[in-house]
């Protein structure tokens, strides 16, 4: 017997506000659950035809469904990073050097060292090479990675242990920098990292699971219920199954199949097991996850006009056209890290294409993940396919920089077009990734609704929205961009019990917290009084 069939308390919420999330149905006033399921919604007196309902009073305080976080690398990077030295704010080489020494005294030991969140010069932060790493005399293997993953850094013994010397050719879609002579700086782009994650990211099964339950835990106090992991390697998927098959995962998971090792475009056996959307709400299959360009200033595919000038970039990915059409021939639907603009139109061409190969009556529900900078005709090619987009608040962090380059061709961050063209807007954090600790779907509301900066400066003030609209995007938006629109995202009978409660106005200058998390219908997390799960 399942924990959803032991779990038949009835519950229903009253007496606040209600953000169903579903256009057809703005006036509800309460909610009624029963096990892990909404069975019915209406006005306040549908309380009295369940005589046996226990009342939870929201107290003027607002239900909602839960968060989906849409873009949470769980399973490869966020459930190690707890682990690693976190650089998130650190900008001076002492710094960052002088946080690695620290880690190194106060964890002795012969492992390597994995440091998270820097940024290169190129990317507004500083350049470093395996030389600098091994001046500070640490006799142990050293990786730091780069705040978007595409980019890292290993000292001289890193290099050694991963095989990479000055005969070792660059692999496919990746690139070992190297000085004048050829030698390795320690420096790797994209696909040159796979032996480097693999040293330093190789957990037993069982090990992997803790880790992704740990983290999986504190999702669940921003009010996070399910998470879209953009990169299972058939490893990962494992540990995920060993939790399900346990009933211990915390949220649930959309799987998107991905290759052995993250920014490999291959997804191998994937393509031959089960398809998109099989599984049930608790781990279900996604769309498979591929690269259409990279994330650094070497492997971003801009093509940008700005005063007069055009400027490129990147553009390395010629892998992802035959994964996607043999994907969608296969029955999966497929998402596209398109982080520029150069290769958008490739992959809208490449989604029409696809089309050929789809089974009968498949929907290919094209997805793009980021699109920092996107052309206004390709917003509305992307609307007219029915597509999706994947977009993280907290890119706006750089947005100061984007704005003071304005670009004439194409739009940094348009979220409020892409919504207001038809494209169905999902929102995510990309944890761990990026410029700070991105999981809060509150703090991602602000700064989206807001178009905020970080500093509470608003950069293009054209694309504000309101407050609701976000939370939608962390709702219904996710759950549509997941292709579990008929499971979760909304309030609505049939759909999962998964709710937030929220106290506070919403109003983004003066936030709300989340007060209460019910995951399957049951209380998994109270405001400054966690409930163990
Ligand atoms: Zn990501």
């Amino acid at each position: 017997m399942t924990s959803d069939t032991k779990n038949k308390r009835l519950i229903a919420f009253t007496g606040g506000q209600i953000l169903t999330m579903d256009p057809q149905n703005n006036n509800a006033e309460t909610v009624v659950i029963r096990g892990n399921r909404i069975i019915d919604i209406g006005d306040a007196e549908i309380c009295n035809q369940y005589p046996d309902v226990d009342i939870v009073n929201l107290d003027g305080r607002t239900l909602l469904p839960g968060f989906i976080d849409s873009h949470n690398h769980l399973s490869s990077f966020a459930c190690f990073f707890p682990n690693w030295v976190n650089l998130f704010g650190l900008m001076t080489k002492e710094e960052i050097l002088g946080a690695l020494k620290k880690h190194a005294q106060m964890n002795p030991g012969n492992g390597w060292i994995v440091e998270f969140g820097w940024f290169d010069g190129k990317s507004g932060g500083i350049d470093l090479n395996r030389f600098d790493l091994d001046e500070i005399g640490i006799v142990r293997p050293v990786l730091l990675i780069q705040a978007t993953f595409h980019m890292s850094v290993t000292n001289s013994l890193g290099l050694e242990m991963a095989g990479i010397d000055s005969p070792t050719p660059n692999p496919q879609c990746g690139i070992i920098i190297r000085d004048s002579d050829g030698n390795p700086t320690g420096v790797l782009i994209e696909n040159a990292q796979s032996s480097v994650f693999n040293l330093t990211m190789n957990t037993e099964i069982r090990e992997h699971a803790e880790l992704i339950r740990a983290r999986a835990i504190e999702l669940l106090s921003f009010g996070i219920t399910a998470i879209h992991d953009p990169g299972v390697t058939l490893k990962a998927a494992e540990a995920y199954r060993f939790l399900y098959n346990r009933e211990n995962l915390p949220v649930s998971v959309l799987m998107m199949p991905h290759g052995a090792t993250i920014l490999d475009n291959d997804p191998g056996m994937w393509l031959e097991g089960p398809k998109t959307g099989s599984g049930d709400e608790h781990l279900r299959i996604g769309p498979v996850k591929i690269f259409a360009d990279g994330a650094t200033p070497e492997t971003v595919a801009y093509d940008m006009v700005i005063r007069g000038q055009t400027m490129k970039s990147g553009s390395f990915r010629d892998d992802f056209r035959g994964i996607l059409y043999d994907a969608t021939r296969k029955g999966f639907r497929v998402c596209v890290h398109s982080f520029g603009n150069a290769t958008t139109d490739a992959v809208l061409d490449a989604f029409e294409e696809a089309k050929k190969y789809a089974p009968p009556e498949f929907e290919i529900r094209p997805r793009l993940e980021h699109v920092t900078l996107i052309s206004d005709s390709q917003i509305r090619r992307l609307a007219v396919m029915g597509g999706c987009v994947s977009i993280q608040p907290q890119f706006l962090m750089r947005a100061t920089n984007f704005s003071r380059a304005p670009v004439e061709n194409a739009k940094w961050l348009p979220y409020a077009d892409l919504f207001k063209s038809g494209v169905c807007v999902a929102a995510s954090s990309d944890d761990p990734g990026g410029f700070m600790d991105a999981r809060d779907p509150l703090k991602g509301a602000v700064m989206g609704s807001t178009m905020s900066n970080g500093d509470g400066n608003t950069v293009f003030p054209d694309q504000v929205l309101p407050f609701q609209r976000w939370l939608w995007f962390y709702t219904a938006g996710s759950a549509y961009a997941g292709g579990q629109e008929h499971e979760r995202g909304m309030l609505k009978k049939g759909l999962v019990a998964d709710l937030v409660i929220l106290k506070g106005a919403l109003d983004p200058e003066n936030p709300p917290v989340v007060d209460e998390t019910y995951k399957d219908g049951r209380l998994v997390f109270k405001h400054q009084n966690e409930v163990n799960v």
